[in-house]
């Protein structure tokens, strides 16, 4: 792992993590959280050692989506907090310990702090993969993260739609500002399939994420549809890779080879 230029001091158990994975978006709403969930869990079904941080204090929707939203930081041995346990991964949030109302007020500084030390302070264990859900957007928290922490690569999402498109390059600028490999692009709500007839529509545009890649030289590490399923396996706290339905196989495989 590369020393970040200006890094906090390293805790002991930070220092067990190999990589470290930021999912970012320049839009909210994008489907930032979703991927995250997904690659990480993916990542389990690779058989790798992964743990997921939720750090995006505008909507921490970890907790929800992975069925722990009535967790709270469990302390060790008072001065480290444990990582909450689900779907194979090793999870802390800023939901456990504040509400997000609370977080949400917060200045920059005074949330990249809050942010920093929530990594450092949480006893992860041996780690090939963490996964850091971002905040969304290029603000002060953003670049502070970037800066701060040793970090592997970025994943970029975005929907295909201009507006989306235009934020996700900002962050593609910010992160090659602060020399963070951009490791691709996910293009998350590519298409929506109907169920009953089978018919493909691209709500949000075609191809928008695809081109932004091309722009960047970045490769494409999936389009993914827009699926009632992914909205569901959220919602229930159940990730789409504990399910047992044949029909979400091929979902499953889409952020498989994402992992990949
Ligand atoms: P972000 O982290 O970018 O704010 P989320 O991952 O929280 O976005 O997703 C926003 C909402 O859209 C959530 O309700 C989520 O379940 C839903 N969602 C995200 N991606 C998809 C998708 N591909 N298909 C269906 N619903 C999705």
């Amino acid at each position: 792992k590369p020393e970040a230029a200006g890094a906090e001091p390293t805790s002991y158990a930070f220092q067990r993590v190999k990589h470290v994975i930021l999912v970012a978006s320049g839009k909210g709403g994008v489907g930032k959280s979703t991927t995250a969930v997904n690659l990480a869990t993916a990542l389990v079904a690779e058989g790798a050692k992964t743990g997921l941080l939720d750090a995006d204090i505008y909507g921490p929707s970890i907790p929800m989506m992975l069925g722990l939203a009535k967790s709270q930081a469990a302390s060790g041995d008072g001065k480290t907090m444990q990582p909450q346990q689900a779907a194979g991964l090793s999870v802390q949030s800023i939901g456990f310990l504040v509400s997000p109302d609370k977080a949400t007020v917060w200045r920059g500084p005074m949330a990249s702090q809050a942010l920093l030390q929530l990594i450092h302070e949480t006893n992860w264990p041996e780690l090939d993969y963490l996964i850091v859900d971002m905040p969304p957007g290029t603000g002060d928290i953003q670049l502070t993260l970037s800066q701060k922490l040793a970090v592997t690569g970025a994943v970029i999402v975005t929907t295909p739609q201009d507006v989306a498109l235009s934020d996700a390059q900002k962050a593609i600028v910010m992160f090659n500002q602060v020399q963070i490999p951009v490791l691709g692009l996910v293009e998350n709500m590519s298409y929506h399939q109907c169920s009953a007839c089978g018919h493909q529509e691209a709500i949000f545009g075609r191809d928008g994420g695809v081109e932004l890649a091309a722009r960047y030289q970045l490769p494409v590490l999936a389009q993914l549809p827009l699926q009632t399923r992914l909205r569901e396996c959220s919602d229930l706290g159940k990730p789409l890779f504990l399910s047992e339905d044949p029909a979400d196989d091929a979902l499953c495989l889409l952020y498989q080879q994402m992992a990949q």
